[in-house]
C-alpha cells in the first residue's frame, strides 16, 4: 500500500505532504508517514527546517473516526506528536481548510503555525463526549493561556485563523494562494533559532494567578454544559496544565479521556454523530436522483410558523413570497420577522446590510397569483383539514407544473391533502418546529405518492437552510408528535392520580430536557385553543383557564411567576387538580419520581417501536435525530431509542408491564431476543 504521506525537498526545507482524501484524517498510515517524514528530515544533514502541509481541501481535519473502538495501531497520535516536537530542526504547520481535533493537535506539536486567513482551527472532541489529546489540553494552554484555551477545549467551536493569531495559536497569516511558498520563507527565517516547544511553554500561568477563571467559565457556560461530562473533564485537564508538569498533565488527560471513552455519554454522542448523517439517506431513493431547482419559495400564512419558515430561506439567500388573507395579518407577520432579524443584528450575529438584504428578498402579498412561479410553496395556515384542502386546491390551480407543494401540518394526513390536487406526487410534508428560524429539526413527511425527486430535493434543501432532516411516513403526529402524545397522555394521567405536576417537570429536567410539559404549557399559553367559556370545564387546562391562570403571560398558570419569570408551584393549582380528579372519580395517591420517569419515557420508546414496525421511520436512529433536534431530548443519552438500548429493552418492557401500560409485539420480541434497536 502506498503511503498517504510524501516528502518534497525545497532547498534546505523538507515539506511533508499528506494526501489522504477527503479530509486528511489522521489514520494509522498518516501517523506512521508523519513519523517517517520527520525521521527523514532529522537524518538528512542538508535539511534545516520542516513544513507539514496537506493536499486537497483541508489540513488534517481530525482523527479517523472509523478507528474508534478498534484495537489501537501504532504509532499513536501522542507518540507521533512527541516525535515531531522533539525535532531540533524547526517544524512549521502550514494550515488551510479546517485543522480540527487531531489536526489542530498536529499544529500544536509543531514549533510554529502559519495559516491562510480562510482557515479554521478547533478542538471539537467535546462534541463527541470526549476531550482532546494531550496536545489540546496540555500544549494549548501552555501556548495561549488557560483562559483562551478553555472555550476551545471545553465548548469545542472552531475559531477563524485571524482569531487564532490574536490568541497566539497561529504565528503568522499567509497568502491564501501561496501557502507553501510563504510557509517555506517563514521556516527559513527560523533556522538557527532555538525551537519553541509548546509543551514547555508557560502561558498557562494565568490560571494559577487567577484560579477563579475556571469557575467563571463554568458559570458563564452552565446552560450549554448542563449534564455533559466532557466539558468538566476538559476544564479539569486545562487546569491541570497549569498545576502539573507536562508529563503529569498528559497522564491525567489520558485517564480522563479513557473514562469518557468507555462511558455511555460518548458512546451516545458518537451514535448521534452517525445517526444525523444516516438520517439524510433515503434507502429506496437513488443518490443520483435529479433535483428540482429551488430558486423561489412561497409561504402561505404569516403566523408563528410561516414567518419563521420564511426566515430560513431568506437567510440562505432564497427569495420568498409570503401570502396572508388580510393586510393587517401580513403586516404583523412581516413585522415580527423584521424584529427577529434586528434582534439578531443587535446581538452582533448579523450586519444591518444583511438584515436589509434578507427583508429585501421578501415579497408580502394577498394575491395567490403571485405564487405562480414559485418552485416550492409551503403552507402554514391553521391546523384544519378543510382549510388546508381549500389552500391546496387553489395552489394546484395557480402554481406552475413541477413545483413542490408542501404542508407544515403537525398531525394531519398528507395523503388526504395531496388527494385534492392533480399532482399528488409533488405534495410533501415539511414539518418545521417552533421557533422555525431557530429549531434544527425538519421532519420530511413522505406521502404515499411523493416522488423521489421531490423527496431528494427536500433533503438537499434542508441542508441549505441549516436544518437536520429526518424522513417520516404518514401517521398522526408523524414521528415526533406521535411519541410526544404518549408522554403527554401519561403526564396528564399522572397529575390526576396524585403526582405533583412540578415533580413531572422536574423529572424531565433532571433527565436532561430543557423544560417539562407543564412549564412548556405555561410558556406557550394555557389558553391556546380554549373555548373561552369558564363554566365548561372538562380538562385541567380548562379549569386553569376558568380562573384566569393563562400561563406566564398572565403571571400564573400551572406555576406562579415573579417578575423575573421564576416559577413557584402553586397550592391553588394542586387543589384545582385534586378537585378535578375527585369530580372525575380518580383516586389520588403519592407517586414517586421513579414511577413518573418510567411512565413518561417508556411509552415513548414503545411508540417508537411501533413507528419502526410500521415502517414510519426508516431506522431507529432517525427517531433519535427527531427527538434530539426537535424536542430537546438530551444528546448525551443518544435519543430515546439509543437510550432504551443502553438501559436494556427488557428493562423497558418490565417497566411498562409494572405500570399496566401496553407493550408492542415488536418491542417485546426484540427484548426477548436480547436485541437492541440500533
Ligand atoms: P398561526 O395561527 O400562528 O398562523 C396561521 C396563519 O395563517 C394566520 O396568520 C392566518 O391568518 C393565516 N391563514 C389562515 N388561513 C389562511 C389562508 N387560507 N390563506 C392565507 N393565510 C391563511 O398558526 P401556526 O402556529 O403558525 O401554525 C401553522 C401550521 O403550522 C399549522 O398547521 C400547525 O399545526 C403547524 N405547526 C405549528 C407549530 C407551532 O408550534 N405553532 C409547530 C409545527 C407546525
Amino acid at each position: 500500500m502506498t503511503s498517504p504521506i510524501r516528502t518534497e525537498k525545497h532547498d534546505n526545507v523538507l515539506v511533508i505532504i499528506s494526501d489522504n482524501p477527503p479530509v486528511n484524517a489522521l489514520g494509522q498510515a498518516v501517523r506512521a508517514g508523519l513519523v517517517a517524514g520527520i525521521e527523514e528530515a532529522l537524518s538528512d544533514d542538508s535539511v534545516e527546517a520542516v513544513i507539514i502541509r496537506c493536499d486537497g481541501r483541508t489540513f488534517f481535519a481530525g482523527a479517523d473516526i472509523t478507528e474508534f473502538g478498534k484495537p489501537p495501531q501504532g504509532p499513536s497520535l501522542p507518540d507521533a506528536l512527541d516525535r515531531l516536537e522533539a525535532s531540533d530542526k524547526p517544524v512549521v504547520a502550514a494550515i488551510h481548510g479546517t485543522a480540527l481535533g487531531g489536526g489542530c493537535e498536529v499544529a500544536l506539536a509543531c514549533h510554529y503555525r502559519v495559516a491562510v486567513p480562510s482557515a479554521k482551527l478547533g478542538l471539537p472532541e467535546v462534541k463527541l463526549g470526549l476531550i482532546p489529546g494531550a496536545a489540546g489540553t496540555q500544549r494549548l494552554p501552555r501556548l495561549v493561556g488557560a483562559e483562551a484555551a478553555l472555550p476551545l477545549v471545553a465548548i469545542g467551536n472552531p475559531i477563524p485563523a485571524k482569531k487564532a493569531k490574536d490568541i497566539g495559536l497561529v504565528d503568522e497569516l499567509v497568502s491564501e494562494d501561496a501557502l507553501e511558498a510563504d510557509a517555506i520563507a517563514f521556516a527559513k527565517s527560523k533556522i538557527g533559532q532555538p525551537v519553541p516547544r509548546s509543551s514547555e511553554g508557560n502561558a498557562n500561568q494565568d490560571g494559577i494567578k487567577n484560579p477563579d477563571i475556571f469557575d467563571e467559565f463554568r458559570a458563564k457556560n452552565g446552560r450549554k454544559m448542563r449534564g455533559f461530562d466532557a466539558p468538566n473533564a476538559a476544564i479539569e485537564a486545562v487546569k491541570t496544565a497549569g498545576e502539573k508538569s507536562y508529563e503529569e498533565g498528559a497522564k491525567r488527560e489520558r485517564e480522563l479521556f479513557m473514562q469518557l471513552m468507555t462511558g455511555t455519554q460518548s458512546k451516545a454522542m458518537r451514535h448521534y454523530f452517525f445517526a444525523e448523517r444516516a438520517a439524510n439517506k433515503i434507502d429506496d431513493v437513488p443518490a443520483d436522483t435529479p433535483l428540482i431547482d429551488i430558486k423561489k419559495v412561497g409561504i402561505i400564512g404569516a403566523g408563528t410558523m410561516g414567518g419563521g419558515i420564511a426566515m430560513n430561506f431568506l437567510s440562505a439567500g432564497i427569495p420568498v413570497t409570503i401570502l396572508e388573507m388580510k393586510q393587517d395579518a401580513l403586516d404583523r407577520g412581516t413585522g415580527v420577522m423584521r424584529k427577529n432579524y434586528e434582534n439578531t443584528a443587535k446581538r452582533g450575529r448579523m450586519t444591518d446590510e444583511q438584515v436589509e438584504g434578507a427583508m429585501g428578498s421578501l415579497t408580502p402579498t394577498l394575491d395567490y397569483g403571485d405564487l405562480a412561479d414559485c418552485d416550492l410553496v409551503i403552507e402554514a395556515v391553521y391546523e384544519n383539514m378543510d382549510v388546508k384542502k381549500e389552500v391546496f386546491t387553489k395552489l394546484d390551480e395557480i402554481v406552475k407544473d413541477g413545483a413542490i407543494l408542501a404542508s407544515n401540518t403537525s398531525y394531519l394526513d398528507i395523503n388526504e391533502i395531496a388527494s385534492v390536487t392533480n399532482r399528488p406526487g409533488y405534495v410533501i410534508g415539511l414539518h418545521f418546529f417552533s421557533p422555525a428560524n431557530v429549531m434544527k429539526l425538519l421532519e420530511v413527511v413522505r406521502g404515499e405518492k411523493t416522488r423521489d425527486d421531490v423527496l431528494a430535493t427536500s433533503m438537499k434543501l434542508s441542508k441549505k437552510i441549516g436544518k437536520v432532516a429526518a424522513v417520516s411516513g404518514v401517521c398522526p403526529g408523524f414521528i415526533g408528535n406521535r411519541m410526544l402524545s404518549k408522554r403527554q397522555e401519561q403526564a396528564n394521567k399522572l397529575i390526576l392520580e396524585g403526582a405533583n405536576y412540578w415533580d413531572v417537570d422536574d423529572v424531565l429536567l433532571e433527565f436532561g430536557f430543557p423544560m417539562g410539559p407543564f412549564q412548556m404549557g405555561d410558556l406557550a399559553g394555557i389558553d391556546i385553543g380554549w373555548h373561552r367559556d369558564p363554566s365548561k370545564v372538562t380538562t385541567v387546562r380548562e379549569a386553569l383557564c376558568a380562573v384566569g391562570r393563562f400561563g406566564q403571560k398572565a403571571g400564573k398558570g400551572f406555576y406562579d411567576y415573579d417578575e423575573s419569570r421564576n416559577r413557584t408551584p402553586s397550592d391553588e393549582v394542586k387543589q384545582i387538580i385534586s378537585d378535578f380528579a375527585e369530580k372525575e372519580g380518580t383516586k389520588q395517591r403519592d407517586i414517586s419520581k421513579d414511577e413518573i420517569r418510567e411512565r413518561l419515557l417508556y411509552p415513548m420508546v414503545n411508540e417508537g417501536a411501533k413507528i419502526l414496525d410500521e415502517g414510519m421511520a426508516q431506522r431507529a436512529s432517525d427517531i433519535d435525530v427527531v427527538w434530539i433536534n426537535g424536542y430537546g431530548w438530551p444528546l448525551y443519552t443518544g435519543g430515546p431509542m439509543f437510550w432504551a438500548d443502553t438501559i436494556g429493552l427488557d428493562t423497558v418492557v418490565a417497566g411498562l408491564e409494572k405500570h399496566d401500560l401496553p407493550v408492542s409485539d415488536y418491542l417485546r420480541k426484540k427484548a426477548e431476543a436480547g436485541k437492541t434497536f440500533n
